[in-house]
């Protein structure tokens, strides 16, 4: 099928009827390399910065300043109780009830945190399920749980992580394969924990039903929101998932290693059975000043958390969660969003020897699209960021491009299909 091309008419003219428009100027862009504001096409990778950080990182190191210790109490935004001013809303991003959500820590170790309590491998049923090309953090952290559990429960660590390939000759993984697998499997799979938008192919998996068929057979379920969170409308709670994590630096602008955040459903948060790593900012507040020896977690996804909060780290979210509030929230953010990539597609699409390998249906990827490019890809790469062109280029022949409906305009994807197919025609 032949898609119409986007002109720069058309283009302009969904800009102008683009009721987010107004949200691009409250972000910085970086200049590219041709000395201009960048086409940046990266916030997959690490979202741009609100304007509205900088000021709000001031106040908190003049009230630390002003106030040192009494800052605990008696800043403008109080640091003992911090991390609540980003609970209600990332509930809002996951779909979440708010005692199910805590911010934390970065992604890697929450997703360690919640297999402490999540993983409980026996000798028969020990497997992790992931995505064959999950991020490498995941794959790391899931084989170092499984050996860390099998000599005490007594299983080969080898055969103690099944990953999900693609058919030969395909690129994204089909749900009913993922079904298959999970249902002729089930025996042998303690936990499932897939990334709920594939970082290297774009995919977004089917939440409810990956979730669903893998819990009616006893599997807990985690997921890695790290490209879904601020990317994709979400329902944990009704979803029935059992923990997730994620970062806040990617679709969620919060900055480098920004604090991350995690969820427990609420099926769980009364649980006394759970092993748990435990600090003393998962105690119960009303007794956490009592300072005893003995833990009393509180009944939220607060138990998991260790340390007070991390002042620096935290502002830039509650920020950020605010645009995300005032534009309506992911779901409104959503439809532009799948009209951009679709921009988007019908661009590439219209370049000879250009291939994407997302999935071309809307419902099964997020805003990125992975490409593949004609001739040598790392050249490609090289010459659309000398154009001006902020994209990333993933080992061994991947070119992500992900366009924000926070900060990005189809003005943006019609210039980047103009110097796309000018760097590959080469
Ligand atoms: C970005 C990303 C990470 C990064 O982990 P950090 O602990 O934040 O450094 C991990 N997993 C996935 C799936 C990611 O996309």
């Amino acid at each position: 099928m032949s898609l119409p091309t986007l002109t720069l008419e058309a283009a302009q003219a969904l800009d102008r009827a683009d009721p987010f428009a107004r949200f691009r100027e409250e972000f910085h862009f970086p200049v590219s390399a041709k000395g201009e504001r960048a086409l940046y096409f990266t916030g997959n990778s690490l979202g741009l910065q609100p304007k509205s950080t900088r000021d709000a990182l001031l106040r908190e190191l003049e009230d630390w300043a002003r106030l040192g210790v009494e800052g605990h109490l008696h800043a403008r935004r109080p640091w003992y109780p911090y991390h609540e001013l980003v609970r209600e809303p990332l509930a809002r991003v996951v779909g979440a009830l708010p005692r199910e959500v805590v911010a934390m820590n970065t992604l890697t170790t929450n997703l360690h945190l919640l297999m402490v309590s999540f993983y409980l491998p026996t000798r028969e049923r020990s497997c992790i399920v992931i995505e064959d090309s999950a991020f490498p953090s995941d794959s790391y952290a899931v084989q170092s749980q499984v050996d860390f559990h099998a000599p005490a429960a007594g299983f080969d660590p080898r055969r103690g992580v099944l990953r999900l390939r693609p058919r030969e000759g395909e690129h994204t993984l089909r749900t009913d394969d993922i079904l298959d697998l999970i249902d002729q499997h089930a025996s042998s799979i303690a936990l499932l924990l897939l990334g709920g938008v594939n970082y290297l192919t774009g995919q977004y998996f089917d939440i409810p039903a990956i979730t669903g068929c893998a819990r009616e057979r006893g599997i807990t379920v985690g997921w890695d929101l790290a490209h879904a969170a601020g990317n994709m409308p979400l329902r944990l709670h009704d979803w029935g998932v059992d923990f997730a994590a994620w970062c806040s630096y990617k679709y969620l602008n919060a900055g480098p290693g920004a604090i991350a955040g995690a969820f427990v459903h609420e099926r769980h948060l009364d649980r006394t059975d759970l092993p748990r790593f435990a600090g003393w900012w998962g105690n119960d507040p009303a007794t956490r000043f009592d300072m005893t020896p003995d833990f009393a977690p509180v009944a939220s996804a607060d138990a998991w958390s260790l340390s007070n909060p991390p002042i620096f780290s935290t502002t830039p979210l509650v920020e950020s969660l605010a645009i995300f509030d005032r534009a309506g929230g992911v779901d409104a953010l959503r439809a532009k969003s799948v009209q951009l990539t679709r921009a988007l597609t019908e661009t590439v699409r219209a370049i000879p020897g250009v291939r994407v390998i997302t999935p071309d249906d809307p419902a099964a990827r997020g805003c990125q699209l992975s490409l593949l490019l004609p001739g040598d890809a790392r050249e490609a790469h090289r010459r659309l960021t000398a154009a001006g062109v902020m994209a990333d280029f993933r080992e061994p022949d991947v070119v992500r491009v992900a366009p924000t409906p926070l900060y990005n305009s189809f003005e943006e994807i019609w210039h980047f299909g103009e110097i796309l197919r000018r760097v590959t025609a080469h």
